[in-house]
């Protein structure tokens, strides 16, 4: 799990679930190493169900602790979203461990979404229709449509972390990642940047009005119990993060 901050108030508002496979001899491999070799095959519908049944288990565990975990997002592939049955698996794995939709947000790459954008409308409808969240995952690296965004049911956009790494040092980063935290506020969308390393980043994005953020600088993605550890420090006022935000 990686957290994000919202960089407004310095509180941890939920996590961004990342999978990883634990092999004996290899140690751990990378989602880039993997997914897309399941993405090939149907065994991508497999690990994806097993991470949202996985994030479904974690959140209720996090929430005997912590009363409110915040929102937690699930990665997507486009063969998920093609699949038939993918809406009806998604509810039960959710109806299984009694976690509300309100509570997860699905994120799907921009490139995903632009895909087939009228078909995909659709399906984003019913989804959003459940309780669900929809975020566009790697925003700036696609080719938008302007008018699908707009009648796509997104509440989140988050500004890829390639825009971000010279954000400060980059002009032409620097009014790229500007126009996105603009469109997003004016599409009344929640604006997250992915990747931030260091504190000048932070602080720059903090500068352009962006909400949220996640990246190395408040550490590596963690277990789900070291995830909730920071959230019951952050219940306990003391995350040792707050003090970026001070
Ligand atoms: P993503 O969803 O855009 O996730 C962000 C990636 O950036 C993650 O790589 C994360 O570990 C990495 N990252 C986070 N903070 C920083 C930072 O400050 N600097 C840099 N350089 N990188 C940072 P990861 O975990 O290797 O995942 C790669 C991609 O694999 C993800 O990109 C996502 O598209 C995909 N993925 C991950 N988990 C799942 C999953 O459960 N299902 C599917 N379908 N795809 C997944
Ligand atoms: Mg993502
Ligand atoms: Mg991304």
């Amino acid at each position: 799990y990686q957290p994000k901050y919202n960089l407004e108030t310095g509180e941890v508002f939920g996590a961004e679930a990342l999978v990883r496979w634990e092999l004996p001899e290899r140690g751990l491999v990378f989602p880039s190493d993997f997914i897309p070799i399941a993405e090939e095959t149907s065994l991508i519908i497999e690990i994806g169900e097993w991470v949202l049944d996985k994030v479904c288990e974690d959140f209720r565990f996090w929430q005997r602790s912590v009363s409110s975990p915040g929102r937690v997002s699930v990665n997507l592939s486009l063969r998920q979203l093609r699949q038939a049955q993918f809406i009806k698996r998604v509810k039960s794995i959710m109806r299984g461990h009694e976690v509300s939709p309100t509570s997860l947000e699905l994120e799907i790459t921009e490139t995903t979404l632009m895909e087939n954008p009228q078909r995909t409308i659709k399906l984003l409808d019913e989804l959003y229709g459940l309780g669900l969240h929809l975020a566009i995952d790697d925003f700036g690296t696609g080719y938008s449509s302007l008018s699908a965004l707009q009648q796509f049911p997104i509440s989140t956009l988050k500004i890829d972390k390639s825009f971000v790494r010279n954000v400060v040092t980059n002009p032409e980063d620097a009014t790229l990642v500007d126009t996105i935290i603009q469109m997003g506020r004016n599409l009344n969308m929640d604006v997250v940047a992915e990747g931030v390393e260091d504190e000048a980043q932070l602080n720059f994005l903090q500068s352009l009005g962006c909400t949220y953020a996640q990246g190395l600088l408040f550490g590596d993605p963690m277990s789900s119990d070291n995830f909730l550890e920071l959230l019951s420090a952050q219940a306990d006022g003391t995350d040792s993060y707050r003090a970026l935000f001070a």
